[in-house]
């Protein structure tokens, strides 16, 4: 049986993630299983100081770039 996010042997005595879809995956591959196939919902955010979890602004349906780069940072170099 192999892994079904590795493609790697799934070696007995070993710890096996089996997924409530039927996969099996090894115990490391086991998060990207569940990010590429289940696609959990999340929210992007910050932790302040004190341990409080505050959320980024909500995403727009067009904002494809969620890990992408800031494209709203100010450029207020001069140009020579
Ligand atoms: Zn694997
Ligand atoms: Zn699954």
């Amino acid at each position: 049986m192999n892994c079904s996010v590795c493609g790697n042997p799934l070696h007995g005595g070993r710890t096996v993630f089996r997924c409530d879809c039927g996969v099996l995956a090894h115990a490391h591959c086991w998060g990207k299983h569940i990010i590429e196939s289940h696609e959990p919902p999340f929210t992007l955010g910050t932790m302040t100081r004190d341990d409080v979890f505050v959320p980024n602004e909500p995403v727009q349906e067009e904002g494809e770039g969620l890990f992408g780069e800031v494209s709203d940072e100010v450029r207020d170099e001069d140009k020579e």
